[in-house]
Formats: structure tokens, sequence, C-alpha cells
């Protein structure tokens, strides 16, 4: 279909982002705390959040590493 949105993760950040989502949602259900990724998860949700605004044709940051 041409709205489809494809991505493919690595199992690493397929976990982070499984994570993420898992933690927000108890946190708007119920308030749980959301506690701080580490450095590595931190930078592998930022590559999926880029990636994912690249597809969806999202104006990039002027530090966007496809820029440079
Ligand atoms: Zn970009």
């Amino acid at each position: 279909m041409p709205d489809d949105v494809t991505l493919r993760l690595d199992h690493a950040t397929a976990e982070d982002l499984y994570a993420t989502l898992y933690q927000v949602g108890e946190h708007i259900a119920a308030s749980a705390a959301i506690t701080a990724p580490t450095t590595d998860q931190a930078e592998r949700i930022g590559h999926l959040l880029q990636d994912l605004g690249h597809r969806l044709g999202r104006a990039c940051s002027p530090y966007c590493n496809h820029l440079s």
C-alpha cells in the first residue's frame, strides 16, 4: 500500500521500542515512573526516531546526519 511505512529494526532497538512504549503506557494509565534509558538505549531510540521521521517526511533537525 502506498501509505505504508516500513521500518526494519535490529533486536536491541525493537526491545528498546517495546520497553519505551510499555513504560509510557503504564505512565499514562497509572502514573508509573519512567526510567531513564541507558546511553546505548537512548542512542538506538534516537536513530529510530530519526529514521521514522525521514520516512514520514518530517523536517529534519539542522544537525541531522543525512544533511552533512
Ligand atoms: Zn535527516
